[in-house]
């Protein structure tokens, strides 16, 4: 298959390029699409065949569902189970007027109409309106919820360019929409809305403190809670996000992590192997010349390190590295996200 690359505008999309995707997804072709937080693969949600053809695409386990996306609050409501509980609505629809659009998942108890293969067999259905002028436009033209996993091959670092989506998925999509480089660089933060407290599945942009601040309270889940038996979320028992070669992650903060960091860099090295490091600015003047460095921006500026941490695992494959080796963030607000991503990405701990 020819994998079609359209460029468009990121802030006023033109709407006859728009239409063209959006005939490929009633057609129940598959479309990679910009989004605020990464590229996603989006397909007709209401599609069986199309999911179906997703789940193949990207070689995702069938068991771990998908997020649907839509262009409106109304959108969502439709998606939701008529019989779900009125304190959980009303939660809900706080969230919805305070983080839409925008990078919040919530999965919430599922209408009959909505596909199976979608929630991976589940009766609750993750949706989310994503806060990107082209994915808004693709969804209104499609007139269906898009089904939008990121556009990356299962387990591969989530895309944040039209590019990664190319090199991961070219040749088995129909098309690409091309509005440049993602803003916020990690996936949405997903919460579930059918437990009291809400518990929070997967950190992301809008951190526990935001999400708190309007339902009162929410949980991270308790250790084990998640990928095992009937799992709440069941995407999270993967390993995910991860490069081809090996990612070792520094277990301590520099400076500590540095100097070990360094350590394994020369062994590494005395080996044979091409080091490649993730860190810093202020950690990159003190890595070896002869080492491949990525940098992810500032350490106090955390936006920038979730904005650049895919593309700089991706960088350094490109640059023929035989092993990565990465520093940790504080864990706090955003740091969770990334720390989060990091931990799944890497293969051991330094
Ligand atoms: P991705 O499509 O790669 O952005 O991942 C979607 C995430 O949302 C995965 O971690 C899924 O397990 C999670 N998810 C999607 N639908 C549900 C659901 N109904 N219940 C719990 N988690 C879900
Ligand atoms: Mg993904």
């Amino acid at each position: 298959m020819n994998t079609e690359l359209i460029a468009v505008d990121p802030v006023r999309p033109d709407r006859s390029l728009v239409a063209r995707a959006a005939r490929v997804i009633r057609a129940g072709g598959l479309v990679a699409f910009p989004t605020e937080t990464v590229y996603g693969l989006g397909a007709d949600g209401l599609n069986p065949e199309a999911v179906q053809r997703l789940f193949v695409a990207k070689g995702r386990p069938q068991d771990n569902p998908l997020i649907l996306h839509v262009a409106s609050p109304e959108g969502a409501w439709a998606l939701v189970d008529p019989e779900a509980s009125g304190a959980m609505q009303e939660r809900a629809a706080g969230l919805v007027a305070r983080f839409w659009p925008g990078p919040l998942t919530l999965v919430v108890p599922a209408a009959e109409h909505v596909p199976r293969a979608v929630t991976a067999g589940l009766d609750t259905v993750a949706v989310r309106m994503p806060d990107h002028a082209v994915a808004l436009a693709l969804i209104e033209e499609a007139g269906c919820p898009l089904a939008g996993p990121s556009a990356n091959v299962s387990g591969r670092p989530s895309p944040t360019t039209a590019d990664h989506v190319l090199e991961d998925l070219g040749g088995r999509i129909e098309m690409i929409l091309d509005a440049g480089p993602t803003g916020v660089g990690v996936e949405s933060t997903v919460l579930d809305l059918t437990h009291w407290p809400p518990v929070i599945l997967r950190p992301g942009g809008v951190t526990a403190e935001m999400l708190a601040a309007v339902v009162g309270e929410v949980r991270e889940p308790a250790p084990g809670e998640l990928g095992r038996g009937p799992a709440p979320s069941p995407g999270t028992k993967y390993r995910h996000y991860a490069p081809r070669v090996p990612l070792l992650l520094a277990a301590e903060l520099p400076p500590a992590g540095l100097a070990r960091l360094l350590e394994e860099g020369r062994r590494q090295e005395a080996a044979g192997r091409r080091v490649g490091v993730l860190v810093a600015d202020e950690e990159a003047p003190l890595i070896p010349a002869s080492w491949a460095v990525s940098t992810v921006g500032g350490r106090q500026r955390p936006r920038e390190v979730a904005a650049r941490l895919f593309g700089a695992m991706r960088e350094l494959e490109r640059a023929g590295v035989d092993v990565i080796l990465a520093l940790p963030y504080a864990e706090e607000g955003l740091g969770r996200a990334i720390m989060n991503r990091l931990r799944k990405a890497s293969s051991g701990s330094l």
